[in-house]
């Protein structure tokens, strides 16, 4: 289970009014370029997690809520990498190349995941295999990107992040920019105050309390969601409804497939050297290999 002090974002979908400057500061901070966009009748844009977008707000409409024109209702989500605590993304990396890092010298294991450019082989196992389709491999870069928690504005450990020659920001030019690192800029930037960047616990008391006046005065079914899935997410989101209606998979899960996968595969096996045992390992093997290809096609489609 996740770290009750691991530095943890916190999402108050209650209080988003959806202006997606999170959507622009992220963009802005971390220096992604633009990809071209069509309008086909949404306010979502873009309409996927891109390699050069990191994060967006997924504006859901609830069939089942009272509606007219002028009574126009939507659940906002923000929507990026989880940094999930059982992350598919990092065991199913043959490489290494994609691994956690921590946002502090506390003891434990790390929990922002990254991928080091210089190491990733450009496979797409972990772009096909995220139970959030949160990671994005970019040709241009030659590596996989996704949001890495700002992590050069909230560690005070940055210098041991290993900064890859292509697909992230220069970060010593960031440190040197803002000395005193101020949270995420996503969450810097929030003037609605529906994000909040702090300690794993005392964002989940937040968050519970939160949840009860929800619950009493807007007699909604106000949720949290992120504290027990894959093991505790490093975002924790306060819904008003079921996590479906915020276009969240309701029981993200590690697939079996790649379990098999790193067990059978991954250990001692280094990207040229692997030995394949049984029907097991083939079945870990094909599963991986069919969702890489799923994936690539979506990346296709979304870029
Ligand atoms: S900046 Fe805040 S209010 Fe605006 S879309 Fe992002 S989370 Fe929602
Ligand atoms: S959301 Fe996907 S990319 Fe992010 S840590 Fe989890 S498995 Fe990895
Ligand atoms: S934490 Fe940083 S990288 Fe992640 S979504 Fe927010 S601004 Fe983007």
């Amino acid at each position: 289970m996740a770290n009750p002090t691991d530095k943890v974002i916190l999402f108050d979908a209650s209080k988003c009014t959806g202006c997606r400057a999170c959507q622009v500061a992220c963009k802005n901070w971390n220096q992604r370029g633009y990809t071209e966009t069509n309008n086909n009748g949404t306010f979502e844009n873009p309409l996927q997690l891109t390699s050069q977008a990191w994060m967006r707000i997924l504006f859901n409409e609830p069939e089942d809520r009272p509606k007219s024109d002028d009574d126009l209702y939507w659940f906002f989500t923000k929507y990026q990498c989880m940094h999930c605590t059982d992350a598919t993304c990092v065991k199913v990396c043959p490489s290494g190349a994609t691994k956690k890092y921590k946002l502090s010298s506390d003891e434990g294991d790390g929990y922002v995941v990254r991928t080091d450019a210089k190491q990733c082989i450009g496979c797409n196992y972990c772009v096909a295999t995220c139970p959030f389709q949160a990671c994005r491999y970019s040709e241009k870069d030659k590596a996989v990107d996704r949001c890495v928690m700002c992590f050069d504005r909230t560690s005070n450990a940055a210098d041991a992040f290993p900064v890859p020659e292509q697909g992230s920001p220069d970060l010593s030019k960031a440190k040197e920019a803002v000395p005193t690192r101020n949270g995420p800029a996503c969450v810097q930037t929030c003037t609605a105050a529906a994000l909040t960047f702090g300690a794993r616990e005392d964002m989940i008391a937040k968050a519970e309390a939160r949840v009860a006046v929800l619950k009493k005065e807007r007699a909604v079914d106000a949720q949290l969601y992120g504290v027990d899935e894959l093991n505790g997410l490093h975002y924790i989101y306060i819904l008003e409804d079921a996590p479906s209606k915020y276009g969240l998979p309701e029981n993200p899960t590690v697939p079996a497939g790649v379990t098999l996968w790193q067990a059978l595969v991954k250990p001692g096996a280094p990207w040229g050297g692997i030995a394949l045992v049984g029907m097991a390992a083939a079945a870990g093997v094909g599963y991986v290999i069919n969702k890489r290809n799923e994936g690539l096609e979506r990346e296709q489609g979304g870029e």
